[in-house]
């Protein structure tokens, strides 16, 4: 493994940015002002302009035209970013994450309490 202080691949920026899109998704409210809403599409249709990782970026807005983001509350968004992360897992042959269980994984933690 890499020292923690070098620049992150294309791994770490990647494990780095799913968290902070499903965390923040977890969070978007179940009914967004207008003024959310258009904050959250300028969020997504940034990242295929912007996410340094240009063959990522590329698919992605591929992929979004396809698939618009549902920004019409947090239960659509989270499952639309599942959605679009587990097609990234199959491209890269990992396992399919349950979209049923955004919430336990990004807010609530699973009902055992052992994250408390
Ligand atoms: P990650 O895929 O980073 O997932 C992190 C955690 O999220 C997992 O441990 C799991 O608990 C949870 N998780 C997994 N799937 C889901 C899901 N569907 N919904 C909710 N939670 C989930 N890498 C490439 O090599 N090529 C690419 O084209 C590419 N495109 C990318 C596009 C975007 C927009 C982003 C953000 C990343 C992209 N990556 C790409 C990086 C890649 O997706 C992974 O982040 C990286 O390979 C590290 O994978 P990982 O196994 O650590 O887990």
């Amino acid at each position: 493994t890499r020292p923690a202080y070098c620049p992150p691949d294309v791994e770490q920026l990647g494990r780095a940015t799913w968290t902070f899109l499903h965390t923040t998704a977890a969070y978007y409210p179940e009914r967004p002002t207008p003024n959310q809403r258009a904050n959250m599409l300028n969020l997504l249709h940034s990242l295929p302009i912007l996410y340094p990782c240009s063959h990522c970026a590329s698919h992605l807005g591929e992929v979004m035209k396809t698939n618009p983001p549902d920004v019409s509350g947090q239960f659509a968004l989270s499952r639309w970013l599942c959605e679009r992360h587990n097609e990234v897992n199959e491209r890269l042959g990992k396992k399919l994450f349950d979209c049923s269980k955004t919430d336990e994984r990004w807010k609530d933690g699973p009902p055992d309490g052992s994250c408390d």
